[in-house]
């Protein structure tokens, strides 16, 4: 039995005590080891507690604090430096955290005694530049992170490479190398490459900053093709039709902090900060 599958308090991934149903209807308190299924409701995926980060003097994260459960799209708007990215790469810990607690599929990741390597696991990630490997076509970009980390055979790999293309609807380009394929074609490589470690949660730094406005909607439409399958997922994207039609959560960064959050109808239609409202004045739809 995989440890996910146990039941965990979510906030310290020690087990709890729980009553579950029986087939007759009636309720008993489960084993400490009862399997529950991926989707219990109400599972925290992701929990961030006053969470700062300062680089020499430059203090980017001022206090953070939010959470995720199982299967929200999350969404963070904000000004440029506003530390969006410093934000989302304190979530993986490409970035070292000052200060603060950051819990990920009930991985501590800011205990020092983690396995790092083990805990991001269950993170993908992509970036605003889709930093594909050159030398490698798409199939074998998929296959790169599973194989050379053991998880995967070589054959099994393949089978979830070609699969992965297929789903962000690649399966033509399998053998093409980065270079062979448009901006919104590498983008579509980059998020077939983050599924396949099968990670909880998916974090996106403006994934379609760097396209041209006609390839946006194609990649724009397989995050929402992930959403519609339950992922857990935080992005930073200046597209505010996508982020209306699919985010949960609305989060709105300035200057390191939260400054407001809600449905996307409380915080596009109805912000509660002057400062909200002047910056989403300033974003263009597209
Ligand atoms: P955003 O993604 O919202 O535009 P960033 O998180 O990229 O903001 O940056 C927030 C601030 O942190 C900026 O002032 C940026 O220059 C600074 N910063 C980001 N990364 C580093 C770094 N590695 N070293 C020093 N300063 C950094
Ligand atoms: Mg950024």
């Amino acid at each position: 039995m995989s440890k996910r599958s146990l039941i965990m308090a979510p906030e310290t991934g020690t087990r709890i005590n729980k009553r579950v149903q029986t087939n007759d209807g009636g309720t008993v308190r489960a084993p400490t080891d009862a399997p529950v299924t991926e989707n219990s409701p109400g599972r925290k995926k992701v929990i961030v507690r006053d969470l700062y980060k300062s680089f020499g003097t430059l203090d980017v994260l001022k206090g953070i604090s939010m959470e995720a459960h199982e299967g929200d799209v999350i969404c963070i708007v904000g000004p440029s430096g506003s530390g969006k990215s410093t934000f989302l790469r304190c979530l993986n810990m490409l970035e070292k955290p000052t200060s603060g607690t950051v819990i990920v599929d009930g991985h501590e990741m800011t205990d020092k005694h983690v396995n790092l390597n083990k805990a991001r696991r269950s993170i993908g990630m992509v970036f605003q530049q889709f930093n594909l490997f050159p030398h490698l076509t798409a199939k074998k970009n998929i296959m790169f992170a599973p194989v050379d980390l053991g998880v995967m055979h070589k054959r099994e790999a393949e089978a979830k490479a070609l699969e992965l293309l297929d789903r962000v609807g690649l399966s033509d380009k399998a053998d093409s190398h980065p270079w062979q394929l448009s901006g919104g074609q590498q983008q579509r490589v980059a998020i077939a490459r983050s599924l396949a470690m099968n990670p909880d949660v998916m974090l996106f730094d403006e994934p379609t900053s760097a396209l041209d406005p006609e390839m946006i909607g194609e990649v724009l439409n397989v995050i929402k093709e992930l959403a519609s399958t339950g992922m857990t997922m935080i992005i930073v994207t200046h597209e505010m039709n996508f982020a209306r039609e699919i985010a949960k959560t609305v989060i709105f960064m300035e200057d390191g902090k939260i400054l407001e959050q809600g449905s996307p109808a409380d915080v596009f239609q109805n912000p509660k900060e002057e400062r909200t409202r002047k910056f989403l004045s300033l974003i263009v739809d597209k």
